[in-house]
């Protein structure tokens, strides 16, 4: 550190965010050339590259941000499940055949289902074989890789088509939260730097369309309609034909609920099929079933027919911020064999988050 007659020799003591802090150790008189050899030794060479700034933290946080998001709505979920399985994680004795035992009557009586509870507990049992599982911990870390590899089981990459729109049908029965995801999806690809396009082919529930409207507006995208009652099949060929002439990035279709059992309804969805092909021949290119998390295992079984009958490519996992049923995304993996690609966490536009199987998990057992 300079001064006019000699270098103050200064010793590195600690940082603030911008200041570092020096204290004076020595001092003693020198040259011009000492001084200029003492302050390159203290700070580097004049010529030394500049500190590489440090990269952007923004995914990082965007990451964290993301996880607590999973975190918070899958809250009730990890409540429960963590009072049933609290005794058997707590502890630091080797793991045995009754400790596993008390695990599966924890999972089966949360909604991840018999079936899938099996396949789990069979996958623990045999590492327990093959080498000892030493206490809660390491069983939880268990748990937590079996669920993730169920939950990752079925991921299909998704296919964007070489020429817009990629039209995403959103079925499932009444209540279930379509109309609203098909708002908060219009929302999100947006979000995504894409343009969207809602059409409201559910002419049958009263307040449905004008329901729709207000998301369409929301979110700021285009939204095709016709009056209630009217042709699904008739505004969905419009919505289609419009989304092509503009170059539309993504078309979400909010659909009627219907009941698997409702022949005639499934019947007209079968017709929506056949016409947005008769525009773009691989349309639709994602089906999404809409399934309310509060259903827990009834909802399960319904999904199931659904899956058959209208050939479901993905699922949207509803409501999961207000139940502590959200196991269920584990057996919809494992015994539909779809994957979940978003769960519904709230009433608000922003309330849809991308599933990711290693938030879910963390969010439950992290
Ligand atoms: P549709 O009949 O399937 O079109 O269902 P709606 O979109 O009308 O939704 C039914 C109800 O569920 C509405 O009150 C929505 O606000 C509510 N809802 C939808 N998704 C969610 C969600 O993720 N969380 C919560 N808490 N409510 C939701």
């Amino acid at each position: 550190m300079k001064d006019r007659c000699g270098v103050y020799r200064v010793r590195h003591v600690g940082a603030d965010i911008n200041v570092r802090v020096y204290e004076i150790v020595t001092f003693h008189p020198c040259s011009r050339l000492e001084l200029v050899m003492e302050i390159i030794s203290l700070f580097g060479s004049l010529n030394e590259e500049p500190e590489k700034p440090e990269e952007p933290q923004e995914p990082e946080e965007k990451k964290s941000g993301f996880f607590s998001r999973m975190k918070q709505a899958v809250t009730r979920t990890r409540e429960s499940f963590s009072q049933k399985i609290e005794g058997i994680v707590a502890m630091t004795r080797t793991v045995d055949e009754r400790d596993l035992e008390e695990l599966e009557t924890a999972l089966i009586s949360s909604d991840i289902g018999v079936q899938t509870t099996t396949e789990i507990l069979d996958a623990l049992r045999e590492r327990a074989r093959r080498k000892a599982i030493e206490g809660g911990a390491e069983l939880r870390e268990l748990l937590k890789e079996q669920i993730k590899t169920i939950l990752e089981a079925p991921q299909k990459t998704v296919v964007t088509p070489a020429e817009p729109p990629k039209v995403t049908f959103l079925v499932g029965v009444n209540g279930t939260g379509k109309t609203t995801t098909s708002g908060k999806l219009a929302a999100w690809s947006k979000e995504k730097g894409r343009t969207a396009m809602l059409c409201a082919a559910d002419t049958f529930r009263a307040a449905a369309i004008e329901q729709l409207e207000v998301w369409a507006s929301r979110s700021g995208v285009d939204m095709i309609k016709t009056k209630q009652g009217g042709d699904p099949a008739a505004v969905l060929y419009d919505a289609v034909s419009a989304a092509k002439a503009r170059g539309i990035a993504d078309l979400y279709v909010d659909t009627a609920g219907r009941l698997h059992t409702k022949t005639g309804l499934m019947d007209e969805l079968e017709k929506m099929r056949r016409t947005a092909a008769r525009l773009i021949p691989e349309a639709p290119h994602e089906v999404l079933l809409v399934m309310d998390a509060t259903t827990g295992q009834n909802g399960l079984q319904q999904a199931r027919l659904f899956t058959a009958a209208a050939g479901v490519t993905g699922i949207v996992l509803t409501k999961l911020d207000g139940t502590a049923k959200g196991g269920i995304a584990v057996a919809i993996a494992r015994e539909l064999s779809v994957p979940v690609r978003f769960v519904g966490i709230g009433e608000k536009m922003t309330d849809l988050l991308e599933f990711s199987a290693e938030a879910f998990v963390e969010g439950l057992l992290g």
